[in-house]
């Protein structure tokens, strides 16, 4: 029996582990691990008061699988339920033919379930941040206004360019990874996230991409991703590293192989990425694409967690040519600038 975790899900660890101990299967662990960090208002790129997007809108995407027979569930752009986890698990659970749900479908689901729906799903603390984003390339919300020189961000604003102003996935995003191995040898795996903070309304990261962020087969293994979940669902980086397993791999050199699929992506837009990942015997490996980053594991006989240093496996950034995050003078800040406030 074991637990690996990306380094944010030390607050649920424990609490997985003793859904172990007590005979409950990876499948509970992970589900109650990732569930303690959803339910954190301190965690800002995870359920409960995760980072909106540039609507202000708290989008939430989440994923679980079952190795022993690849089932999955996963829920995409929910709204109002902290637990997305759950939602996904009942996604897998409840018999229907489908894996995925999103958005005003994957609530009505989440209401049909009787799963546990919040009022309020964000503090002041949170929107404060976001109304200051905003601020900060030019645009606010009626509610946000802080001078008349600054226009009124709607449904009709346009955004394609504000985005990519207002979205730093290098300083504002974050995921929630565990994998777990039972006593009867089942892996289970499950990621959540609030995906990028400031993010396009509708945009769907990794998370909830079985293949992409997450995936789990017993007679190999699973792996789980945090990072630009754009570049994991381009290159499949969890199937991907299973499938490097299944031919054979030894798993550092599987974790490796898919990381440097990564790297070889082309395009404008490449940024940070992590994987943990474990085979069927137990052996876990944590990588990232830059220094500094670690993840976590407890055995069934560890008292607490230990915290494990990740492989890097540099990927170069690269961001939108010149008009990278941060950059005020682009096309969308200048024609924000010029609309008339309303409001
Ligand atoms: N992978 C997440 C996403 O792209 C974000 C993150 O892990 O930083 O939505």
């Amino acid at each position: 029996m074991l637990i690996i975790a990306s380094s944010n899900g030390a607050i649920g660890i424990d609490r997985a582990l003793q859904t172990l101990k007590a005979g409950g299967s990876a499948l509970d662990a992970v589900e109650i691990g990732i569930r303690a960090v959803e339910a954190n208002p301190a965690e800002h790129s995870v359920g409960y008061n995760g980072y909106p997007n540039i609507m202000g809108e708290l989008e939430l995407d989440a994923s679980i699988m079952d190795g022993s027979a690849l089932n999955s569930g996963a829920v995409a752009l929910l709204r109002g339920f902290p637990y997305a986890i759950s939602v996904a698990r009942q996604v897998m659970e409840r018999k229907l033919p489908h894996v995925l749900l999103a958005g005003a479908g994957a609530e009505r689901f989440a209401r049909e379930v009787g799963a546990e729906a919040w009022d309020e799903m964000l503090t002041e603390e949170i929107r404060a941040v976001w109304r200051e984003r905003l601020a900060a390339v030019g645009a606010t919300q009626s509610a946000a206004r802080r001078s008349d020189d600054i226009p009124e961000l709607t449904d009709e604003s346009p955004m394609l360019d504000l985005v990519k102003l207002a979205t730093d996935p290098e300083r504002v995003a974050g995921t929630v990874n565990f994998i777990a191995i039972d006593s009867a040898g089942d892996i289970a795996s499950g990621v959540s996230t609030s995906g990028w903070a400031w993010k396009y309304p509708g945009r769907i990261g990794d998370s909830p991409i079985i293949g992409a962020g997450n995936y789990a087969d017993n007679r190999y293994g699973a792996c789980c991703c945090t990072g630009m979940g754009e570049m994991a669902i381009r290159a499949g980086t969890a199937r991907s590293l299973v499938l490097y397993l299944k031919m054979g791999m030894p798993l550092a050199e599987a974790a490796r192989q898919a990381m440097l699929d990564l790297r070889d992506l082309g395009g404008d837009y490449i940024g940070g990425m992590n994987l943990i990942a474990l085979d069927s015997a137990g052996e876990h490996v944590g990588l990232t694409s830059r220094a500094g980053g670690s993840y976590i594991v407890q055995h069934v006989d560890m008292e607490t967690h230990q915290m494990l240093e990740r492989e890097v496996v540099a990927i170069p950034a690269r961001w939108g040519g010149n008009d990278g995050p941060g950059m005020l003078e682009s096309t969308a800040f200048k024609n924000l600038k010029g609309r008339p406030s309303s409001g």
